[in-house]
């Protein structure tokens, strides 16, 4: 199995508009509770926050975007759409910033609203798309359907932005065979890069009463991380970036009382990288026929950790599954970020 990891991320500076232009409430969401934004966002707040975040660029970075999160974008009045993006674009006009981001539903995606934002520099718009299976999308009460994300996707790219897509694991209504189904069914369409989300029940939200209810039942850890996993490998596979997997950690979520049930971890990218990392490590074993019980497994200097997997729970598994006595892993320059190479520990 060979997989490519990417590293090149813009510096984004976040701006949560949670809920502005939704036209309902789809079961899963509760913004206000994942980005503790509770009231709308005055133009001097706007810039404070991307004054504040500005001051926090790293050199290295060299491409910035002001992104417009938690809501539906392009679902907001348009004057209200207008007054936001006129905000962020002072900032590309004093070239402080590079471009605009945002997240919008696939049918707010139409020719009077692209015609609306086409004056602005808008590089970048990430679809809440979460499911292509129309059972998942009714179950979740999306109210928008797996053709409106086709033509958003097309219409986009025909227009040169960039698209992102937000997928979801764990959904009402949804299995491992739809999510796959749906899932290629994106891969299909081409889009830019991929968010991936496993469903977790937030306090305040429409699932959480069909939780407590018992309607709704959410992925153990073990099968988010191995979904996101098989999601992951499908992407790769077909050149798609993968540029979050994971809710963000925030001190809102860690408290206690946001997520009432479901599988969060404040690292759930790494437990996906460290299950890939596992998975390539035993290949290897497998098809080396070592006859040792004590190997050296190397990695690139910045995968050590995914290869050792949390608390050296890859390490163990390893040696449980194989009977060696030791495993030592050995950081190695020479090698590329999706290898590994396994020997004789001497
Ligand atoms: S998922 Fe998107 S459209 Fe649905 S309620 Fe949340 S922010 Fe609004």
């Amino acid at each position: 199995m060979t997989v490519k990891f990417n590293s090149q991320k813009p510096f984004i500076i976040p701006i949560f508009i949670p809920h502005a232009g939704c036209p309902q409430r789809c079961v899963f969401c509760n913004q206000s509770s994942i980005t503790g934004v509770r009231s709308k966002l005055s133009q001097k707040d706007v810039r404070d926050q991307i004054e504040a975040f500005l001051k926090f660029k790293n050199a290295r970075r060299n491409k910035v975007q002001i992104a417009f999160f938690g809501g539906n974008f392009l679902g907001m009045p348009e004057d209200e759409i207008q007054r936001l993006l006129a905000e962020a674009a002072e900032y590309v006009k004093t070239r402080r910033i590079n471009s605009i981001r945002f997240s919008t539903r696939p049918d707010t995606i139409d020719r009077k609203r692209l015609d609306m934002i086409k004056i602005f520099p808008v590089a970048t718009i990430e679809l809440g798309v979460q499911s292509m299976d129309e059972r998942v999308l009714s179950a979740t009460k999306r109210g928008h359907s797996a053709a409106d994300t086709e033509k958003a996707i097309q219409r986009l790219k025909e227009l040169n932005y960039e698209v992102g897509v937000q997928l979801m694991v764990g959904l009402p209504g949804d299995t491992p065979e739809r999510l796959m189904a749906s899932a290629q069914h994106v891969a299909h369409l081409k889009p830019d890069f991929i968010r991936i989300y496993p469903t977790v029940v937030l306090a305040g939200s429409p699932l959480a009463a069909w939780y407590r209810k018992g309607d709704y039942v959410p992925l153990s850890m073990e099968e988010a991380v191995s979904q996101v996993k098989n999601l992951y490998l499908l992407f790769k596979s077909e050149n798609i970036r993968i540029i979050r997997m994971g809710l963000q950690a925030s001190e809102n979520l860690e408290n206690g009382s946001t997520i009432i049930a479901g599988p969060y971890h404040s690292a759930f990218g790494h437990l996906v990288y460290s299950e890939i990392f596992l998975d390539m490590a035993v290949e290897q074993i497998e098809s080396s026929a070592l006859n040792t019980d004590s190997i050296s497994i190397r990695a690139n200097p910045g995968n050590v950790s995914k290869l050792r997997g949390l608390r050296n729970r890859n390490i163990e598994i390893l040696k449980k599954k194989f009977g060696f006595e030791s495993v030592a892993v050995r950081p190695d320059d020479a090698l590329a970020e999706d290898q590994l190479k396994v020997g004789r520990l001497t």
